[in-house]
């Protein structure tokens, strides 16, 4: 749904679409993974209000007619996978329910969905369990708030993205800016007090003062956790059709590069710490189902289109629902891939980087010894470290404050 968690981080590389008469499902490929506990689970809920024209993510406007039959396809495609991997799976420490917007769900089906997640998934006890559910601000009524927290959510993470009028009517949002408190309090009342807003920056047409406007409305609602991401045009989305055709005032790169900038002194003063790129959070409350994917480890995958990883095999959910649902196998997929040792290396390489921890010294030099044959991971971070994008700092090797600003080049020359 929004560029929190499951969206921005792990846009990775897979196999092209098979031919239709080469669909498998999970089970068929199984084989292919090296042994892993995943410890994390993503569940894809593909309906929305409405569609946003900047957003490439499945969704699509519900129209009531298919929650039902989603539910039920979800509660069996759980109890296969589970059955599936037996003795590997678990504990599950993270639960993120995406989309999409999941409280688009009738609260009695999202409640049977979030049973289905707590009967047959392996998750860890009260206390060790993150278990975050995405909302679109206007979907978040006291019944969807009192059925999350019944159910053991424990995290929220809301779209608000801007919190001027005009801005989200760029966006073509289509929530009002007063529900995003209204959601909150309700969300807090309820008991799911850790609270992620989703915020975009250089949204077109967009100044500093507007986004300094936008930071300092969302510090005001106390969140525990703040994504904030520059508006991306998605390869054919209406907003990049738009933008294509000069039809968008688009932000230029240094105005983009201020906006970011401000966000991270801002945010600093305000006590975050910022530990992604494009995440800060308070002290401790960093989203630990987002930091299994940026430290690549394994994570199961639930609903159309969802991606998922499983012992460096990459494997994506048929992104229709109409076949997901009718496929007769479990978990079937469109896409999946077996990543040689190389492209693992160079991956978390590339995600790991994107945390401000960083990575590895010792890790990064094996690494590049065996898998940098034609020596160019190993020259690309070399001119980083002589020009300043990368630091090395107590053994680890990280993101410049500068670095930060040009990281997209840089992460993908590692890849
Ligand atoms: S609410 Fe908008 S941005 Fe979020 S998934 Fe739906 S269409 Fe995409």
């Amino acid at each position: 749904m929004t560029p929190d968690d499951q969206a921005r981080p792990i846009r990775l590389p897979l196999a092209a679409d098979p031919p239709r008469g080469d669909r498998v499902g999970l089970a068929e490929v199984l084989a292919l993974a090296a042994p892993s506990r995943p410890r994390a689970a993503y569940l894809h809920v593909p309906f929305c209000r409405h569609k946003c024209h900047y957003c490439d993510f499945y969704s699509f406007v519900d129209t009531q007619d298919r929650q039902e039959a989603f539910v039920a396809r979800l509660e069996r495609e759980l109890e296969a996978a589970v059955s599936l991997l037996g003795d590997g799976l678990g504990p599950i420490e993270t639960v993120f329910v995406g989309g999409g917007t999941p409280t688009m769900l009738r609260p009695p089906l999202l409640a049977r969905a979030l049973a289905a997640i707590r009967r047959h998934l392996p998750l860890a006890a009260e206390g060790h369990l993150e278990w975050t559910v995405e909302a679109n601000p206007e979907t978040v009524d006291r019944e969807i708030a009192d059925t999350l927290a019944a159910a053991g959510v424990n995290r929220a993470s809301l779209g608000a993205q801007s919190f001027t009028p005009r801005l989200l009517a760029a966006l073509e949002r289509d929530h009002r800016i007063e529900s995003v408190s209204a959601a909150l309090e309700r969300l807090r009342e309820a008991g799911v007090s850790n609270l992620n807003l989703d915020l975009i920056f250089a949204v077109p047409g967009s100044s500093l003062e507007d986004w300094a406007h936008d930071l300092e409305a969302a510090l005001e609602l106390e969140p525990t956790h703040l994504s904030a991401y520059g508006l991306t045009y998605e390869p054919n989305t209406p907003l990049a059709v738009k933008a294509a055709r000069g039809e968008v005032e688009t932000v230029e790169q240094d105005l983009e590069a201020a906006m970011y900038e401000h966000a991270c002194t801002r945010l600093h003063v305000a006590g975050f710490d910022r530990y992604e790129i494009s995440n800060w959070s308070r002290p401790g409350m960093a989203c630990r189902h987002n930091l299994h994917y940026w430290r690549n480890e394994s994570w199961l995958a639930f609903g159309p289109s969802a991606s998922g990883h499983l012992g460096g095999l990459r494997f994506k959910i048929v992104p229709r629902l109409g076949e997901w649902l009718d496929d007769p196998r479990a978990c079937p997929l469109s896409e999946w891939e077996r990543l040689d040792e190389s492209t693992t290396f160079g991956e978390r390489l590339m995600l790991g980087l994107r945390l401000v921890e960083g990575v590895d010294g010792v890790w990064l030099e094996q690494g590049l010894e065996r898998f940098d044959a034609g020596g160019e991971r190993g020259r690309a971070i070399e001119r980083a470290l002589d020009d300043g994008r990368l630091e090395s700092v107590g053994g680890r090797v990280r993101l410049s404050s500068r670095g930060t600003l040009l990281a997209d080049g840089l992460l993908s020359e590692l890849v």
